[in-house]
This record gives structure tokens, sequence and C-alpha cells, in this order.
């Protein structure tokens, strides 16, 4: 499974966010499933943005993209993402990139000019369809862009000559550097074949990177390029969508310091893949209300474990147990229907609630454990209720105490910063006439 990544200019955004997570679910799931998935997602370290932006800072363009690779593996991991099995990147499959496109000359399928190299739309009969557009239609609405040196408007770059002082390598057709498109065909071939089962981003992505992928890659080989398509779809703010562009984003970390991130995964979990999602505050408070509950009925039955007899269970516990099953067949056939989360979620809620009304303390200890272990199983199919014990209580309190400390010293600027360390962890203080309380967000 091949998932187009981040172009690596700068933080990205919870609309980037929404589609990393939702990669990272379905391969979650698939391997839960018993496929055994071999998860690449590219790194964009070649682009203008980059090469903008390390002119900007008087930089070279590597430093840029290395330090948002690593930003991209920090936050990725605050968001319960695990890591793919391979991250490539453009700068390293240059010479690959070059060869596939040669290949692509080889066959009449590309051209030159003026040191550029687009590719001929017009030679491959399918270009469309993934779209669902024909290249009639297409061609109508395409803008000519007189500067550039195409045959036809819906021609596209696969290696743009060098500027004067860019970024560049040599190829048979001069210095330069591979277009956009180029590299998810060249890198998804190089590590997993002609043919992939999944290939997917958000669906800004459909037209024209993905036909474009689809058009270079089965004009190489002949071969389909993927199978199956997954397109997320926006993360909108007020119906429009996220974007760096439009200023209307917020990053993770903006997230953070008022939320812990798996209510994020939890709100974008909630929705089909598919659909948009119109992002604000109240979405994500309810989000938290529904992970909140999941984390109760988890702290219930780890709490009836403690406390329950360890005796041989009745024929009807084992009678409920077996019934309990049912949850799971449910949650695989909503899931494997196009991979619904949200559908996949409203059954653990079903299952929480016939757990929460069935059993007891006076349940067999093996009973609960089964039933607990049922739903811990379709949580961490989702990357959810992961999270290790909470907080030490101890540890708050003893904050709060050097907080006090601080402030009888008139040391302000420590009790402040006590203050907002603790409001990062999700801790809020109130100074209270009884003296300070305190509550989690
Ligand atoms: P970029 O770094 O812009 O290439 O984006 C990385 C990934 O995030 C791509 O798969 C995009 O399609 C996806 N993406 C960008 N903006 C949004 C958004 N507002 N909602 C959902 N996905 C998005
Ligand atoms: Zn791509």
């Amino acid at each position: 499974m091949y998932a187009c990544g981040p172009t690596v200019y700068d933080y990205f955004h919870i609309g980037n966010a929404r589609t990393f997570i939702i990669f990272d679910a379905l391969r979650k799931y698939l391997e839960y499933r018993g496929y055994d998935v071999t998860f690449v997602q590219n790194f964009t370290d070649v682009d203008d943005k980059i090469i903008n932006r390390a002119k900007e800072e008087g930089v070279p363009p590597g430093e840029i993209s290395e330090k948002f690779i690593q930003i991209y593996f920090e936050d990725s991991k605050t968001l319960g993402i695990e890591k793919a099995d391979i991250y490539p990147k453009v700068t390293e499959n240059i010479e690959e990139i070059i060869e596939f496109i040669g290949e692509l000359m080889d066959k009449g399928y590309a051209y030159e000019s003026g040191g550029d190299v687009y590719f001929d739309v017009s030679r491959y009969e399918d270009y469309g369809k993934l779209s669902k557009q024909n290249l009639e239609e297409l061609q109508l609405g395409a803008r000519v862009e007189v500067s550039e040196q195409k045959r036809n408007p819906l021609d596209f770059v696969l290696w743009k000559a060098a500027k004067p002082g860019e970024l560049s390598w040599e190829s048979p057709w001069g210095a330069g550097r591979p277009g956009w498109h180029i590299e998810c065909s060249t890198m998804s071939n190089k590590y997993l074949g002609e043919t992939i089962d999944i290939h997917g981003g958000g669906r800004d992505l459909i037209f024209p990177h993905h036909e474009n992928e689809i058009a270079q890659s089965e004009a190489r080989s002949g071969k389909p390029f993927a199978n199956y398509w997954l397109h997320v779809g926006y993360l909108n703010i007020d119906d429009k969508k996220m974007s760096k562009s439009l200023g209307n984003f917020f990053t993770p970390r903006e997230i953070a310091k008022e939320f812990d991130l798996e209510n994020f995964r939890f709100l974008i979990l909630s929705a089909h893949y598919r659909n948009p999602v119109n992002f604000n505050r109240e979405l994500l408070e309810s989000a938290k209300n529904g992970l909140d509950r999941l984390y109760t009925g988890k702290n219930n039955l780890e709490y009836l474990i403690e406390n329950a007899e360890d005796r041989i269970p009745m024929e009807n516990e084992k009678e409920w147990l077996e019934n309990l099953k049912q949850y799971k067949n449910r949650f695989n056939e909503v899931m494997d229907d196009d991979f619904n989360t949200a559908d996949g979620i409203a059954v653990i809620f079903d299952l929480v609630r016939e757990i929460n009304t069935n059993v007891d303390e006076k349940a067999a200890k093996q009973i609960l454990q089964e039933a607990y272990d049922l739903f811990m199983e379709l949580t961490s199919v989702l990357g959810l209720l992961g999270k290790k014990e909470e907080t030490l209580e101890e540890d708050i309190e003893r904050l709060i105490e050097e907080r006090q400390k601080a402030r009888k010293e008139k040391n302000f600027e420590l009790s402040d910063k006590i203050r907002d360390d603790l409001k990062e962890k999700g801790i809020i203080l109130e100074d209270t006439p009884q003296g300070v309380k305190w509550r989690r967000v």
C-alpha cells in the first residue's frame, strides 16, 4: 500500500493529519485481518515550496526538508500513527526517476522540449479514468499556459530544466529536477512493484496527481497500477478545505495545547473517511466525550476484573460471552465495507453498553477478562485506548505544592511556568477559597 506523503517544508496541519491517520488505521485493520502489509509513504523533499523556504531562510533546501521530516515523525507519533515500513524520498531516488522517464521516452509517451520533459497525454488512451473525465472534457477545462513548452495543455512535466542557482541533477536532457507526479510512480514501482493493491491520499490528489501517476505507470508497464484507490475527504473549516494557502489551518501542536490528540484521532475515525469533516471546537469536545465514555468503560472493567471472583464460569455466563463475539463479526463486517470506521466505532459503543449492562463484580473473572480483551482488541485496531496509565496524581500534587511554595516566595515566573506546564498536560489549576484545585481538561 502506498500513500502520498507530505511535502516537507512546514509543520503539517490537521487536514493532512486526517489523511495520515486514515492510512495508519487502514494499515492496522488490514494487519488485524491477517494481511501481510507493506506500507510505503513518501516524503516529497524536492519542491518549489521547499526551495522558496530555503531561500527565505538562507539555508540549503536539504536542511528544511530534514528538519520537517523529523517534525513529521514527532507529530505523527502524538497522533498515534505508527511508522510506515518505508519512507522513500525523492532526493534518494533520482537515478530511478531518470530511468523511468527514459523508458517513457523510449516507448514514445514522453517528449523533450527546451530541457523539460513532458508526458504526452494524447498517447495514453485511458487518461481521465480515475477522475471519470474524458480527454475532450479535460481539454476544454484546461488552462493554456503560454510560457510552457507543451504540445497539449494537459501534458504534464516529468523533468524540469534547472533554473540558474537552483537545486538540480544531471540527466540525459540536461540539468534539472523531477516533476512532482513522477516521484510516486517511480517509488511505488521500486518498492512495491508494477501493480500494487492500494494507493491513495487526500481527495485533492485524484486529479491531476493520481491520474498522472496512473498514466505514467501504466504507459511504462502495460499493467494496472493500483487495484484499489482510497481518497480521504477534506477536513474543512467553515466548509472550506483546510489548507496552508488559505491560512485556515491548525497544527496538531496547537490542538495539543488544549486537548489530548487521541481525541482528535477519535474525531477523525468517527467519520467515514470519504465524507468531508467540518472541523470546529464543538466537534472536538463531543469527540472527547465519546472517547471519555470508552475510557470509562475500560476503567470500569479493569476495576471489576481486579475485584471479581476467580471461579469457574457458569453456563449462562459462557453463553453470554459466546454471544459477545457477534460484535466482533459486526465490526469486521462494517469495516470490510469500504473501511467504515464510523460504523466500527458505533459497534464498539454497542459492545460497551452490552458489557456494562450485563456484568458486575459478581461475574467470573475469566468472563470479565475475555470481554475486556475483546473490547481492547477492537479499539486497538483503531489505535485507540492505548494510553498508558494516567499521569500519576502524586506528580500533579507535588507540582502544585511546588507552585504554592514559589508563590509564597513571590517567584511568579516559576509559579506561572508550573501552571502552564500542567496545562500542557491537560491539567487546569483553579485557585479557590478552599485552596488549589485541579481538574482535567
Ligand atoms: P501535502 O503535504 O499538501 O502534499 O499533503 C499531504 C497529504 O494530506 C495529501 O495526501 C493531501 O491530499 C492531504 N491533505 C491536504 N489537505 C487536506 C485536508 N484539508 N483534508 C484532508 N487531507 C488533506
Ligand atoms: Zn503521490
